[in-house]
């Protein structure tokens, strides 16, 4: 930078641009007064390429600004980029803030969403500060954004505080480049801001009328303290909370939210308060304690006190800290843990309009605590854990999105990824940025797929991007896939624009080895190990247990679990009995199926299921190591049936005795594509099972297997194709048993082992890898 510095008599003057997430973040005011406390003269703007600056004073001065540019930036900034050139002096003194520019391409970051900052907290509890008590209280540092903003440039206009007219005390702390709340876009006060108001009984009073009079906050805590549900409205949706030590309230909440066994997400006070119900090490307190507050993954201590219905059965608890100001109130005011579930009935998206709240939350919910400022787009909470030290990201949303991925590689033309159906994202790339959508869900109705669209929409508007290319699943069926076909088409209202649009199907695997890779920053190839429920493959089968030799822009399949078939297809995932029968006739000879448990738990309908596997009929084969989990798990008793998805292998993990160090061997089959024998473990299941093995020694056996088939596989297909990276990715690897032994399995023999981290391994990965596919293809 410094040898553009023109020197003119003593003085220079340079042209700044930093570019980043640098708008909305306190960036402006941040400059104005770096310049002026150096004595320097020029002017700071915002316009839609991010920050410019011009900076006019003595050389070293001007050298030592750009330095503290970089290192002294206020902490919800993100710098990209920062160019320099020399400009002829003008003889400025003074510094000024410029009005900002409208420009031709929005080419500006929006933040995302951040917890309130330790000096607004500070106000918070100040009974003489003017925002004492206040719920909606914010500054440059902290607040809402993506879930209010609009459109950009990022202005309140162009937000939902649009209908707030700050008052004059607020107004001239907004105009004041030296206070913490210069152009703080949601800043607002008791006096002109959002109000907070307790409406109910939700399902009887129509309008819904006012709870209580008085302070809505203590009315709401003393239901919570009554065993009361309530909704609350949170930054990108309204929660459900009940008191988490109470029985009764808990138990009743999941009967209401038809929710059986899935664990409910708990917030507590601090890091001191997680420290009494899970095991927190440093790297687990960095993540709760961050600005982007999501709910962290830990395990659980064994006293808890926690009412049983929170998390039946379940070692682990998802806990986060309070990230707005009303969250830290309310939780305060119930002085204790409290659940704060997502506000819908089982599967549905969270609920975040004021008018849907009545109709969908109103069998739940007991009263609702509310405010007048609306949520823009629905953002769920983001849930993530620490592995080795590291972040792992299991769903990105909220505090996360729409912040973009730096991969180390960028898109030639802009593209859009469609994802896949469950866990739902999509991804807009353009030039250095990936942009993952936030948590969409499952994309099985008419709901979600809305909220697909709309959020689709919402990007290209926000990033101005105008896909020239969109990658898709090869899936026919799923709704993404669908949706993108019919973008190509010109079917799709609003985006008229893209009829014509080039079109790339993806394989499901390949793209989630690639946004392993992507996350990684790398390209490959490596040994590219998928391991999921269901994904379609290139030939048309279900695939899901896969060893792919690959590279961002294409891959081979070397490897796979030996097909078995699905009895009744679909059902065979919501009963996993089903898969057991088919794993068993795979395994054992007829003699040794007599007189086992899952059999006689399901003998009513066990041989017709087993009928309909041997001869195919309605049993399309699989190779998905899900499927495999879930035989294991109904052999072992853990359940025959599942309320969720996931939730027989995630039960079989918890049943899995963690010390136990024995194994089970599957036999390989060559030449390429590799063939494993899955059912060689599940045999050695039922014979364990049969000597009096504990079911817990023999859930552990089963994952040390499935971890041994794996190295076993690498270490085969590295003798073949030399090659010693090992990249994991698919949902089956949220299984921390399983991906600690794989990995420990795969370092001891040299292998170099790639896991997620930024971006989920399950399929809310699916869209930045179809993404990166798309463009390493030379489509994007
Ligand atoms: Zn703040
Ligand atoms: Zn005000
Ligand atoms: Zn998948």
């Amino acid at each position: 930078m410094g040898e553009k510095t023109q020197q003119t008599g003593g003085t220079v003057r340079t042209a700044v641009r930093v570019e980043g997430v640098v708008q909305g973040v306190g960036f402006r005011p941040f400059v104005y007064s770096l310049a002026t406390s150096l004595g320097l003269g020029g002017l700071v703007g915002n316009d839609a390429d991010g920050v410019f600056a011009e900076v006019e004073g003595d050389p070293a001065v001007v050298e030592e600004f750009l330095a503290a540019l970089a290192s002294d930036a206020p902490p919800l900034a993100r710098i990209e980029r920062v160019t320099t050139s020399a400009m002829r002096p003008a003889g400025t003194t003074a510094f000024a803030i410029a009005p900002s520019q409208p420009g031709t391409q929005r080419r500006t970051l929006v933040s995302a969403d951040t917890a309130t900052c330790a000096d607004c907290l500070a106000e918070l509890a100040d009974p003489g500060d003017r925002r004492f008590g206040y719920p909606f209280i914010n500054c440059t540092n902290c607040g809402p954004r993506f879930t209010i903003v609009r459109d950009v440039p990022y202005d309140r206009p162009r937000t939902t505080m649009a209908p707030f007219t700050m008052c004059e005390l607020c107004a001239a702390e907004y105009h004041d480049p030296a206070d913490r709340r210069f152009h703080a876009q949601p800043t607002c006060c008791p006096a002109c801001g959002p109000t907070l108001s307790l409406l109910g009984p939700l399902g009887i009073a129509e309008p819904r009328q006012p709870v209580a009079s008085g302070d809505p906050l203590a009315a709401a805590a003393a239901l919570l303290r009554e065993g009361k549900v309530l909704a609350v409205k949170g930054l990108g949706g309204y929660h459900l909370a009940v008191d988490a030590a109470g029985e009764a309230a808990a138990a009743e909440l999941r009967e209401r939210k038809h929710r059986e066994d899935k664990p409910f997400a708990l917030m507590v006070a601090d890091v001191a308060a997680a420290r009494r119900l899970c095991e927190v090490d440093e790297a687990a307190a960095g993540l709760l304690a961050s600005s982007r507050r999501p709910i962290v993954l830990l395990p659980r201590l064994p006293e808890s006190g926690l009412a049983e219905a929170v998390a039946p059965g379940n070692r682990q608890l998802g806990l986060m800290l309070p990230y707005t100001p009303l969250h830290h109130l309310l939780i305060a005011a119930v002085a204790g843990p409290m659940v704060l579930t997502s506000g819908n009935v089982s599967d549905e998206p969270i609920v975040y309009r004021d008018g849907e709240v009545a109709e969908r939350l109103g069998g739940i919910a007991d009263a609702v605590l509310t405010h007048d400022r609306a949520i823009e787009i629905r953002t769920d909470d983001s849930v993530v854990r620490a592995f080795r030290g590291r972040e792992a990201v299991i769903r990105r949303s909220r505090g996360y999105v729409p912040e973009p991925l730096d991969l180390g590689t960028g898109f030639a033309r802009p593209v859009l990824a469609c994802g896949a159906e469950l866990k739902s994202t999509f991804c807009l790339g353009r030039g250095d940025h990936a942009f993952v959508s936030h948590h969409i869900g499952d994309l099985e109705n008419a709901e979600t797929l809305r909220s697909f669209a709309e959020g689709i929409a919402h990007f290209r508007r926000l990033f101005d991007i105008t896909p020239e290319v969109v990658a898709h699943d090869l899936h026919p069926e799923y709704l993404s896939t669908k949706y993108a076909a019919q973008l190509a088409d010109g079917e799709v209202a609003g985006a008229a624009d893209l009829a014509g649009v080039e079109l790339v199907g993806v394989q499901h695997h390949h793209a989630h080895i690639a946004s392993c890779l992507a996350d990684n920053r790398a390209s490959g190839p490596v040994i590219g190990v998928a391991f999921d429920g269901t994904g379609y493959g290139a030939d048309g089968t279900i695939w899901g247990g896969e060893f792919l030799i690959a590279d961002l822009a294409g891959f081979e399949r070397a490897g796979h679990l030996a097909p078995v078939p699905m009895p009744g297809g679909a059902a065979a995932i919501r009963q996993p009995w089903r898969m057991a029968a088919a794993y068993l006739d795979a395994a054992c000879a007829d003699g040794q199926l007599d007189g086992l448990d899952v059999a006689g738990r399901n003998r009513r309908l066990w041989p017709g299921v087993l009928q309909m596997a041997r001869r195919g009929v309605n049993s399309p084969l699989t190779s998905s190591a899900g499927r495999l989990f879930d035989a294991a798990a109904a052999i072992l008793g853990v359940r025959d049936t599942i309320n969720y998805e996931g939730q027989a292998a995630i039960e079989l993990e918890q049943l899995a005795d963690p010390a136990e160090r024995g194994s089970y061997r599957a036999g390989i089959t060559g030449p390429e594509p590799l063939v494993v024998a899955g059912r060689d473990l599940i045999r050695a299941v039922v014979e364990d099972l049969a000597a009096g093995g504990a079911p817990g020694v023999v859930a552990a056996r089963f994952h040390n297997g499935v971890a041994g088939l794996i190295a076993d596989c690498c270490l085969l297909l590295r003798e073949r194709r030399g090659l010693n990276t090992v990249a994991l990715s698919g949902g089956v690897f949220q299984n921390l048993l399983l991906l600690q032994a794989t990995i420990a399995r795969l370092e001891r023999h040299g292998f170099e082992v790639m896991v997620h981290s930024r971006i989920p391994c399950n399929d809310g990965g699916i869209s930045l890898g179809q993404a990166v596919v798309a463009a390493a293809r030379g489509h994007g």
